[in-house]
C-alpha cells in the first residue's frame, strides 16, 4: 500500500532552460515507457532558480511529474537573507521538500534539531517532508551505523505524532555511496531501511510504520535500482547522478 517514489535530486545542477529540457525528456521518456504513475510516483528535485520553469512545464503540458525543492527555511517571511520559505514553494505548486542532506548538514552545519524544524514546517504546509539521514565511512567501518541512523531520526522527529510522522518520507543516504559509484549492496540498504521502519513500529506503531515510506539514496542507478526496490523496506530511491539524464530516470521510474 506504499506508493514507490523514484525522486531525482538535481543538487546545484542546471539552469531553467536546461530544467525544462530535462522535464519535458522525461516526460517522453516516461510516456513511451508506458509508465504507470501509480505503480510509482516521479519527482523531480531541481534548484530554487529552475522552479518556476518546471512548474510551468508541468502545468502546460499536464505532466504526472511532481517537484520540489531541495531546502526550505523555518521562518515565515522577513530578514533571512538568501532564505526561501514553505509558502514560497507552495505558491509554486511543490509538494515536496527534501532537509537534511548530508550536503547541508556538512557545508552549512544542519542539526538534527533544525532538520526536524524544517521538516514540521514543511508539513504543516501541507508539502511532504523527504527527511535524510545516513552515516559516514568511519561510523560504517566501526560498526554503529544502525545506531547513528535512527538517533538521527529520533533527533529529528522527537515529540512527533504518530499521524505526522505516517505522512513523511525518510531517505537512508549513506554518506560514503553518495556520488561515489559505490552502492549500498541491497542488502546492506535493507538493513538500515528495515531497522528504520522497526523503529518507527517500536515508537509510532504498526500503522505508521506500514505508511511511511522509505527510500534508498547513494549511487541508485538504472543498473542496481531492481535489486534495490525487491527488498522489503525500500520504497523508492533519492537518486543523484542518474537523475540528471532523462532516459536513466525513467527507467529507474519503470523498475515495476
Ligand atoms: P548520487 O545518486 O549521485 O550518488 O547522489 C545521491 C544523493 O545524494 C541524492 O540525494
Amino acid at each position: 500500500n506504499r506508493t514507490p517514489l523514484m525522486a531525482g535530486n538535481w543538487k546545484m545542477n542546471l539552469d531553467h532552460l536546461e530544467a525544462n529540457h530535462l522535464v519535458q525528456g522525461l516526460a517522453m521518456a516516461l510516456s513511451d515507457a508506458g509508465h504507470d504513475y501509480s505503480k510509482c510516483e516521479v519527482l523531480v528535485i531541481p534548484p530554487f532558480t529552475d522552479i518556476r520553469s518546471v512548474q510551468t512545464v508541468v502545468e502546460a503540458d499536464g505532466l504526472d511529474i511532481k517537484y520540489g525543492a531541495q531546502d526550505v527555511s523555518i521562518h515565515d517571511n522577513g530578514a533571512y537573507t538568501g532564505e526561501i520559505s514553505t509558502s514560497m514553494l507552495t505558491k509554486l505548486g511543490c509538494t515536496y521538500v527534501v532537509m537534511g542532506h548530508s550536503e547541508r548538514r556538512e557545508y552549512h552545519n544542519e542539526s538534527d534539531e533544525l532538520v526536524g524544524a524544517k521538516a514540521r514546517k514543511v508539513l504543516d504546509a501541507g508539502m511532504t517532508p523527504i527527511l535524510c539521514c545516513g552515516e559516514a565511512l568511519e561510523v560504517r567501518k566501526a560498526g554503529t551505523h544502525v545506531e547513528f541512523v535512527l538517533a538521527q531520526i529520533r533527533a529529528a522527529l522527537a515529540g512527533w505524532s504518530a499521524e505526522d510522522v505516517a505522512k513523511i518520507v525518510i531517505a537512508y543516504e549513506p554518506i560514503w555511496a553518495i556520488g561515489t559509484g559505490e552502492t549500498a549492496t541491497a542488502a546492506d540498504a535493507q538493513e538500515v531501511c528495515g531497522a528504520i521502519r522497526e523503529a518507527l513500529r517500536a515508537d509510532y506503531g504498526d500503522a505508521t510504520a506500514e505508511a511511511t515510506r522509505i527510500l534508498y539514496g547513494g549511487s541508485a542507478k538504472p543498473a542496481n535500482i531492481k535489486e534495490l526496490m525487491a527488498e522489503a523496506d525500500i520504497d523508492g530511491a533519492l537518486v543523484g547522478g542518474a537523475s540528471l539524464k532523462a532516459d536513466s530516470f525513467a527507467q529507474m521510474a519503470g523498475f515495476y
